[in-house]
């Protein structure tokens, strides 16, 4: 089994969730008392979101890059970065480490595509939703991509930040996401992508008819995966 290196803190109530869905995810496929073999590095998040919020994405990358390096150098085979906004920043990481990435969006992309969607709608942080490096990568795998107007995404970031990377969960928060998610399909999305890995604490699967790919949980599971493949 191959030891993952988890990249995370952003926000520390989805890296719970990635520990949790890695451990069970290696569990059910071994059986016994199988667990997944983990490094972690967790950020403060306060930093990283300071740096976010005032456009200091190289600041931002080096501090990542930093922390991807003493998990290489700790013993990880891959990394895993727990956090779609800062997938922002691979370029930068790839170009100071010599393991690979598990990139959350083409995890998110392969399970779209599989399961035969040719157009979603992404919601996320404001950056995800509005800037190019998640999309692109979406649209560069052939799907169409359909994001809110600009007054919802100031409203699905704020909850982001100001609810749920504090572990609130609000009820009116979720019925305004679960409006969002059918303007999105009124517009002509297919499906929808959770793409901020705090998003499954607010709406899930259950909530909804639509179907919700789930950023989180697929990134871990394309984790266990590939811990778990035989080497060629
Ligand atoms: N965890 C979130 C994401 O998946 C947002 C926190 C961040 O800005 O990194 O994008």
């Amino acid at each position: 089994m191959k030891t993952i290196g988890l990249l995370g803190g952003m926000s520390w109530h989805s890296t719970e969730l990635y520990y949790r869905l890695l451990n069970e995810g290696v569990q059910q496929r071994l059986g016994g008392l199988h667990s997944a073999r983990i490094l972690l590095a967790s950020v403060d998040f306060a930093e990283i979101a300071e740096l976010q919020a005032t456009d200091q994405w190289e600041q931002a990358g080096y501090l990542l890059a930093g922390q991807a390096q003493k998990l290489e150098l700790a013993g990880a085979d891959f990394l895993l970065i727990g956090t779609n906004t800062m997938h922002i920043s691979v370029p930068q990481i790839e170009r100071e480490i010599n393991i690979p990435i598990l990139h959350i969006a083409d995890a998110t992309a392969d399970a779209i595509i599989k399961a035969g969607y040719h157009s979603t709608g992404l919601l996320g942080t404001k950056f995800t939703m509005q800037m190019d490096y998640y999309k692109q990568r979406l649209i560069d795998r052939g799907l169409k991509v359909l994001v809110p107007d600009d007054p919802s995404c100031i409203r699905i970031n704020d909850v982001i930040f100001d609810e749920l990377c504090y572990g609130e969960i609000k009820p009116a928060s979720k019925q305004d996401y679960l409006n969002f998610i059918q303007q999105l399909v009124d517009k002509g999305a297919e499906c929808i992508i959770a793409g901020c890995t705090e998003i499954t604490l607010l709406v899930q699967q259950a909530d909804t008819e639509v179907r919700l790919f789930d950023t989180t949980a697929i990134h871990a599971q394309a984790a266990v995966y590939y811990a778990l493949a035989e080497d060629d």
